[in-house]
């Protein structure tokens, strides 16, 4: 069932953690906001700890890195702290992505170009199609790659070595990718949303960059409604520029802040209409749930991975839905945000999720 009432517009979020073209741009800002060093990447200290360890030990024994798989939700930082690695062992770092391999002489060509202890990144791992996979077990095992050679009879196979590197692959979850792949793989590290007192951080740094005046508590403003994701806050600060400039005097404040995001219709914790009507709607249509993510995929005409890796992770986060194992549920506090008053029927999603969990 399509809800036609509903008018969902995932194109265009302004809250989209998924890179827009506003984000790259002409002036490429995404690059040059993008941190270079492990000083200048903010939070994720966890990962960085480790990171930091394993890079020393790798330097120290003059081996290239063990290979790392990187996951979170789009917007994160995989990417950038990928390029921090690469960067902290002083190799080169190549960059391509799933669904950009479309033959498996396209990987071997990558593969056969890089250089001893180079970077290879994998963005959106989880999209290689098997037999592209296929070649990646023994190069990341063996560093090595077999290729046939001639068709029929006359096919023979070759072994090409190939130079010690570390592949680097991304993805926004760790179970949509194959076992044999995952098991390849020495370190895996999940990146969390971030603490709006990061976000804030990071707020200040890009507008230090942009050359944007901002003050601590605007910087907080941002970081509160960007829903954990640095690529919203860095997105949010350019519109909220643009602001800034047409409707004051340049400077950043938080009454401009807080004018600008609502004219965006983002609310205190960054929910836009996208979520409101996602929320609204489940609640209209089974009660606040438990509903089946492809039921509400349906519903709400998405696909069923962009709802479960974009929107879904933040509203998990701050507890308006939760996940049974009979579907997603809404719950109270949701409710009291929207200002819909909460009913427990005995079918419906409260008494569903108390039940469960
Ligand atoms: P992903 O690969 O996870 O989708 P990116 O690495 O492309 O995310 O990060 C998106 C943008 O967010 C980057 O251009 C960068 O400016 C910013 N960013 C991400 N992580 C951090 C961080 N830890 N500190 C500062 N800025 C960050």
């Amino acid at each position: 069932m399509y809800d036609e009432d509903f008018d969902f517009d995932f194109e265009n979020r302004i809250v989209d953690s998924e890179v827009q073209e506003d984000d790259v741009g002409d002036t490429d800002s995404e690059n040059s906001l993008r941190p270079r060093s492990f000083d200048e990447y903010t939070g994720q200290e966890k990962a960085k700890r480790e990171l930091e360890i394993y890079i020393k030990a790798a330097k120290m024994r003059g081996e290239p890195l063990d290979h790392v798989l990187l996951y979170g939700p789009p917007g994160l930082g995989k990417t950038t702290l990928a390029g921090i690695i690469a960067s902290e062992l002083g190799v080169k770092f190549r960059i391509t992505s799933g669904p950009a391999i479309e033959k498996q002489g396209d990987l071997v060509a990558l593969l056969t170009n890089l250089a001893e202890g180079d970077v290879l990144f994998i963005d959106e791992i989880h999209r290689l199609s098997r037999q592209i996979e296929e070649i990646l077990y023994p190069a990341m095992e063996d560093f090595a790659v077999d290729i046939m050679i001639g068709k029929g009879p006359a096919a023979r196979s070759i072994h090409l070595g190939l130079p010690k590197f570390t592949l680097i692959g991304a993805t926004t979850r760790a179970g949509q990718i194959t076992t044999p792949l995952r098991d390849r793989f020495g370190v895996t590290l999940k990146l969390e949303l971030y603490e709006p007192s990061e976000l804030a951080a990071i707020v200040m740094r890009s507008a230090g960059i942009l050359d944007a005046q901002i003050d601590e508590e605007s910087a907080y403003e941002i970081a509160s409604r960007s829903r954990g994701t640095p690529r919203i806050a860095n997105r949010l600060l350019k519109r909220v520029r643009d602001f800034s400039q047409v409707k004051g005097d340049g400077k950043i404040t938080t009454e401009l802040t807080k004018n600008a995001l609502s004219l965006l219709e983002i609310d205190e914790l960054g929910l836009d209409n996208t979520d409101r009507r996602l929320l609204s709607s489940m609640i209209k249509f089974y009660g606040g749930g438990p509903v089946g993510l492809e039921t509400l995929a349906a519903t709400v005409g998405e696909e069923a991975v962009t709802i479960e890796d974009v929107y879904e992770p933040y509203l998990l986060q701050i507890g308006y839905i939760s996940r049974t194992p009979r579907g997603r549920v809404v719950t109270r506090m949701a409710y009291e945000h929207l200002g819909i008053p909460y009913t427990a029927s005995p079918e419906g999603g409260a008494q569903g999720q108390l039940k469960i969990e």
